[in-house]
C-alpha cells in the first residue's frame, strides 16, 4: 500500500519519542488557563489520513483535546468559501507581519527579519545575468518570482551556505507575537491565523444568526470536515477562556476603536463565538481527517463531501504556510516547508497537499508556543521524505 511502501511513520514516532525527551526539561504545558495547565504532558498522538482514505494512527489518538488556534484556518476556510475571499479581505489582511518593508526595527532575535519582499526586479537583466552566473542553482532560481531580494538571497546562499547567511538574517515573516496589540499598516488585523484576525473571522461568519444558531452552523461544518468522526465541545475550557481573556478583549476593543469590524458587529457575542471555536474538541484521528480534507482540495476523502471550496483551501493553505506556527512560522516554512497550524493545547494540523493530512498532539510547548514533539516530528519527517514544498524541483 501507499503507506507501507514509502512512508513509515512508525519509525519516526518511536525515534522521535527519544529525541524529544531532552527538549522536555525546558518545556511546559500551556499555563494561561487552569484547564490546560492540568493537561497530561505524557500524551502523544500521531494520526494520518491520506487523500485516498488510508489511515495510520499511533499513541493517544482517541483522547480528546481542544482545537484552540487550530480552529483559525478551518473557520477562515469556511468563511472565505461562503462570502468570497475579496469580501473577507476587506476586513482582514494576508500579511505575516504588517511591518513596512523598510521599517527601522529588528526581530526578537535582533536579526534583520528577512531579505525577501519589496519591488520586482525592473527588467530581464537580473534573469539573464543570473542564468549565466548561477550555474547549478539556475533551475531553482528561475522558478522563484523575479524579486531582486529573493535572487540576491539565493545567490548568497550559494556563496555562504544557509548557516552562514542565517547567522545574520532571520527567517521570520513577522517578529510579531500572535496576540500582539497592533494592527497592520492598512489598519486591519494582519492575517486570520493570529488572534485579532481570527476574532474578525468569527465576526464575519453568519452575523445575522442568533448565537445558538451560529454555533450549530459551525459545529455542523466542522463535523463534515471530520467526516462525522469525533467532535465535541469543552465547556470548562470555554468558561475559563472567557474568564482569562483580557488580551482578547483588548484586541476586540482596539479593533472596534479603529472601526475594523463590519457595521452592526456585536463585540461580546463575537468574542464568545471565538472562545467557543477555540473550545471545540477533536482527537488526533478526527483532526487527521480535517487536515486530509484540506490536503484534498476541500473534499473530505472519506465521505466525498465537498465541504470547502477550492479557492478557500488554496488561500487557507497559503496563510497556514506563512503564518501558522506563531513566531516560528518563517523557520517552519523554511525547514519543513508545509502548511500547518498549531494551537496552545499542543496540537498541530499538518497538510501535505495532494497526499495526506496529519494531526499531531503532545501538550508540552516550546518557547514559541508550539508542541515540542510535534515540531520535532515534522523536522524528522521531511529529513527522511521529500515532502518539503520545494524538494525535488
Ligand atoms: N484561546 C487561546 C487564545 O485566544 C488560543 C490561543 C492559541 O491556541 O493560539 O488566547
Amino acid at each position: 500500500s501507499f503507506m507501507g511502501s514509502f512512508f513509515s511513520p512508525h519509525s519516526i514516532v518511536s525515534e522521535n519519542l527519544e529525541v524529544v525527551v531532552k527538549a522536555f526539561s525546558s518545556s511546559f504545558v500551556a499555563q494561561y488557563i487552569p484547564q490546560l495547565a492540568r493537561s497530561n504532558p505524557q500524551h502523544w498522538a500521531v494520526s494520518i489520513c491520506t487523500v485516498d482514505g488510508q489511515r495510520y494512527s499511533m499513541g493517544d489518538v482517541n483522547v480528546p483535546f481542544t482545537l484552540q488556534s487550530c480552529s483559525k484556518p478551518l473557520t477562515y476556510a469556511l468563511v472565505s468559501g461562503m462570502y468570497g475571499t475579496e469580501y473577507m479581505h476587506n476586513f482582514i489582511g494576508m500579511e505575516p507581519s504588517g511591518r513596512y518593508f523598510n521599517e527601522l526595527c529588528l526581530d526578537y532575535n535582533s536579526k534583520i527579519q528577512y531579505l525577501g519582499r519589496r519591488h520586482k526586479a525592473s527588467g530581464s537583466f537580473h534573469e539573464e545575468w543570473l542564468l549565466t552566473q548561477a550555474g547549478k542553482q539556475r533551475q531553482r532560481i528561475t522558478r522563484v518570482s523575479l524579486c531582486s531580494y529573493a535572487l540576491t538571497y539565493a545567490l548568497a546562499l550559494g556563496e555562504l551556505s544557509d548557516v552562514g547567511v542565517h547567522s545574520y538574517v532571520g527567517m521570520e515573516p513577522s517578529g510579531r507575537y500572535y496576540n500582539e496589540l497592533c494592527l497592520g499598516y492598512n489598519n486591519k488585523p494582519h492575517n486570520p491565523m493570529i488572534n485579532a484576525g481570527a476574532i474578525m473571522t468569527a465576526a464575519l461568519l453568519k452575523p445575522d444568526l442568533s448565537a445558538a444558531d451560529r454555533f450549530d452552523f459551525v459545529f455542523n461544518r466542522y463535523k463534515r470536515l471530520a467526516g462525522n468522526e469525533y467532535l465535541g465541545f469543552n465547556n470548562a475550557v470555554f468558561l475559563s477562556e472567557k474568564e482569562c481573556a483580557d488580551r482578547n478583549f483588548a484586541l476586540a476593543y482596539f479593533m472596534r476603536e479603529n472601526k475594523c469590524f463590519p457595521e452592526g458587529t456585536r463585540l461580546h457575542e463575537t468574542l464568545d463565538f471565538y472562545f467557543q471555536l477555540c473550545s471545540l474538541e477533536i482527537n488526533a484521528e478526527s483532526g487527521a481527517v480535517m487536515a486530509a480534507t484540506l490536503a484534498n482540495g476541500g473534499i473530505n476523502p472519506l465521505t466525498g463531501d465537498p465541504v470547502l471550496t477550492v479557492d478557500a483551501v488554496r488561500n487557507t493553505l497559503t496563510l497556514m504556510h506563512s503564518c501558522g506556527m506563531y513566531n516560528y512560522s518563517g523557520q517552519f516554512a523554511f525547514k519543513v516547508g508545509l502548511p500547518s497550524k498549531s494551537g496552545v493545547s499542543g496540537c498541530v494540523l499538518l497538510v501535505v497537499p495532494n497526499t495526506m493530512g496529519i494531526c499531531l498532539w503532545s501538550p508540552p510547548l516550546d518557547s514559541n508556543g508550539n508542541s515540542c514533539r510535534s515540531v520535532q516530528f515534522c523536522m524528522e519527517m521531511v529529513s527522511r521524505f521529500n515532502f518539503h514544498n520545494f524538494d525535488n524541483l
